[in-house]
């Protein structure tokens, strides 16, 4: 075994699993397998194993609940580490909420609503982590994580704990800072308001309604493949293109809405690449515009 992968074991940095496939691990169910996929079940668990991989040098990727991500067939070299049970929990404190990493967003958005606090109703559909959330700047219904951001704690790839506020993200469009420091947030805080129970729970119920209404939610899939260009959006340009229904191996654009691309079985990573290529080459001949994916696609191609 090498001496990186003993020292972890020694340092008790939680699960250690090799060679073990991802597509479990992705809403997609697409994916090859990561060298080493680490599961630390706390913050000082996550600080060690990001610290012991600092001093070897060994590349890591972080996974929340595979919501926003396209794994490569060949899977990831190196590391993932995706933070498990102890940092899945929730604690309100007045109009503040701190959650754990690996808590729900949905469920943080129910408990929330739950509490009488308003400001996470946006939540509700977005099937991540607290952690993927703040990193993608998740949002939806005109909110987003920004909007209601307090602090983080997050190690950053040195090792180095932090505590970033709002001014120090850089929030933009399913954009946080994070996506050039790298880091792994360990736990945030969002300031809500007090609100109306009942109002709170009757736009989570619309939400909830109109995404089931317009999203494929029975097939395995990642939201939304594309950001929305400037002005417009990537559906109605995907749409308008004639794309609905179009196929590559399992992979399908969906019918039900165009900017899903969902995996009807089989569907490999190459599948959903393919789809991706054609997509973005009809859309530019068809309107000159480039559609840029929201959906991160990560391992060895
Ligand atoms: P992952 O997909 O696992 O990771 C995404 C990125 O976040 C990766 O770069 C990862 O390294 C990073 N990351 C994960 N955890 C951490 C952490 N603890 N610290 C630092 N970085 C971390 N998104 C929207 O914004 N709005 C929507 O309305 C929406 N609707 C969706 C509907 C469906 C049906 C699906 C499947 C997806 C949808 N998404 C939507 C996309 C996705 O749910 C969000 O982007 C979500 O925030 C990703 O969270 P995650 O935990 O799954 O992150």
């Amino acid at each position: 075994m090498e001496q990186w992968i003993a020292e972890l074991r020694e340092a008790g940095v939680g699960r250690i699993l090799i060679n073990e496939p991802l597509a479990d691990y992705t809403t997609w169910k697409i994916g090859g397998p990561a060298d080493v996929l680490i599961i630390p079940s706390s913050r000082d668990e996550i600080t060690s194993a990001v610290r012991l991989l600092h001093k070897h040098g060994i590349p890591w990727t972080n996974l929340g609940r595979g919501s926003n991500m396209l794994v490569s067939d060949r899977g990831i070299r190196g590391v993932v580490i995706k933070p498990g049970e102890g940092l899945d929990y929730v604690r309100f404190d007045g109009t503040l909420v701190h959650a754990g990493a690996s808590y729900s967003f949905i469920k943080l958005s129910v408990m929330a609503g739950k509490e009488g606090l308003t400001g996470l109703e946006f939540a509700g559909g977005i099937p991540g982590t607290v952690g993927g959330a703040v990193y993608m700047n998740a949002g939806a219904h005109g909110s987003d994580v920004s909007r209601i951001f307090s602090s983080a704690e997050i190690v950053l790839d040195t090792g180095e704990l932090v505590r970033y506020g709002a001014e120090d993200m850089e929030f933009s469009y399913r954009h946080s800072v994070l996506h050039q420091r790298r880091g792994i947030v360990l736990e945030a805080t969002f300031r809500l308001e007090e609100g109306e129970r009942k109002e709170i729970a009757a736009s989570m119920a619309s939400y909830k309604e109109r995404r089931l209404r317009t999203q494929p939610l029975q097939l395995p899939c990642a939201g939304s493949v594309f950001r929305n260009p400037p002005g417009d959006h990537a559906a109605r340009l995907i749409q308008e293109a004639g794309l609905k229904g179009v196929r590559a191996g399992g992979a399908e654009v969906s019918e039900q809405h165009a900017n899903f691309i969902v995996n009807t079985g089989q569907a490999t990573a190459e599948d959903v690449l393919t789809l991706i290529a054609r997509i973005q080459g009809t859309v530019r001949d068809r309107f000159g515009i480039d559609l840029v994916p929201e959906v991160l696609v990560v391992g060895e191609r």
